[in-house]
């Protein structure tokens, strides 16, 4: 039943505002994104520390989920087979 969440680790995105974007996987913000003139987006990883400038925001946000990728899965993914949070309850589908 675990191996639902390792399986297909998925972030969610929430956009603050337009220009504003954060990323998140079941346990913690990882990083987030913002754009300045143009379609030129900014992103950074959980740390402010800077990842780069993309164009285009799929492209930053790769970037923060790659940043983030190794740490979820060593970290993130057992925490959350330990301490499952409530509403992040797997759903069966069939
Ligand atoms: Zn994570």
């Amino acid at each position: 039943m675990f191996g639902l969440f390792s399986s297909a680790p998925r972030p969610t995105w929430k956009r603050v505002e337009d220009d504003f974007v954060m990323g998140a996987c079941s346990r913690r913000i990882f990083g987030f994104a913002s754009r300045g003139d143009g379609q030129i987006w900014a992103a950074f990883d959980d740390q402010s520390q800077p990842l780069g400038s993309f164009d285009g925001l799929a492209d930053a946000q790769n970037a923060m989920w790659e940043k983030h990728r190794t740490f979820h899965a060593r970290v993130c993914e057992p925490a959350h087979a330990r301490f499952p949070q409530r509403q992040a309850r797997p759903k069966v589908s069939v």
